[in-house]
């Protein structure tokens, strides 16, 4: 496994490989959910690039960026094991400037749910995908549904942008109990992990409710909401697979989110239904 630090190295690096390469961008501290989209991304390519960079500039003012976790011994290790052919790995000076020029998330779609609750987040997240995957150029690109809306950004970034990468969007990867893997579930203590759980048994309730044929999103929230009674509730919504607000679940055609705060932690999760 080779390790790049400089981009122009792997810029040049990346023009002699003349076969199919898979990139799964990460911030690191990886977990099984990770794996997923590596052992993909192996499985459908010939070649396999990492990245493990925490990008400051989708975190915001007060948000986790210093403490965010960092296990780079461990990464690198699981990704030689998992048979990974490079892990780009650079510094912030060597990807960023002083004066950027800016890409914005599209109106609406890039300012509700996690967008309001984050301003400014996507425009940090398309800003860094798109330098990584200029840098990387990758036949497919590997993202997980854990974190819908930002997939849906990078789709509408492919399409509009012209970019010319497959984005392959992977499902989540859970927990036995149902908690979806997250880098930051680290900073949970064992009682605010029982509450985390609360999320997911949120959405189990909601899929159950629609196989028994509710179709009312409202009152899917509401049944959701108690479930979430004891974290500090973001918010719960349904939407369809363009991000618009959904008054009934239309099925093939639907996400159900939750976002909530359990302690200092923020916890995202949801199910495509
Ligand atoms: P991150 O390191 O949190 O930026 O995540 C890197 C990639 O892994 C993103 O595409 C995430 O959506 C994906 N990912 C994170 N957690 C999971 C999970 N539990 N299951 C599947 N993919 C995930």
């Amino acid at each position: 496994m080779k390790i790049f630090k400089d981009p122009k190295e792997l810029i040049k690096f990346r023009q002699s490989i003349k076969k199919s390469v898979g990139f799964v961008p990460t911030m690191g501290a990886l977990h099984n959910g990770h794996l997923s989209l590596i052992k993909r991304s192996i499985l459908e390519n010939d070649y396999t690039i990492v990245s493990i960079f925490v990008n400051p500039t989708q975190f915001l003012e007060g948000e986790d960026f210093d403490k965010y976790p960092k296990k780079i011994e461990a990464d690198l290790k699981i990704c030689s094991l998992a048979g990974v052919d490079f892990v780009f790995l650079p510094d912030i000076d060597d990807m960023y400037q002083d004066h950027e020029l800016s890409i914005k998330a599209p109106k609406i779609e890039g300012f509700i749910l996690e967008g309001y609750k984050r301003a400014g987040h996507f425009d940090g997240v398309l800003q860094i995908v798109l330098k990584l995957l200029n840098i990387t150029k990758p036949t497919n690109a590997y993202f997980g549904k854990k974190d819908a809306q930002q997939l849906y950004m990078i789709i509408k970034m492919k399409e509009q942008l012209f970019l010319d990468t497959n984005i392959i969007a992977c499902e989540i990867v859970r927990e036995a109990d149902g908690l979806a893997l997250s880098s930051r579930n680290v900073y949970l203590s064992k009682e605010d992990r029982q509450k985390a759980l609360n999320l997911s048994k949120s959405l189990k309730l909601a899929t159950k409710l629609i196989m028994d044929g509710e179709r009312d999103s409202k009152v899917i929230k509401s049944h959701m909401r108690k479930i979430l009674k004891d974290c500090h509730v973001e918010y719960v919504e349904i939407v369809d697979r363009e991000f618009k607000k959904l008054e009934k679940v239309e099925i093939s055609n639907t996400i159900i989110l939750v976002a909530v705060k359990v302690n200092e932690t923020r916890l995202i999760d949801n199910i495509w239904i």
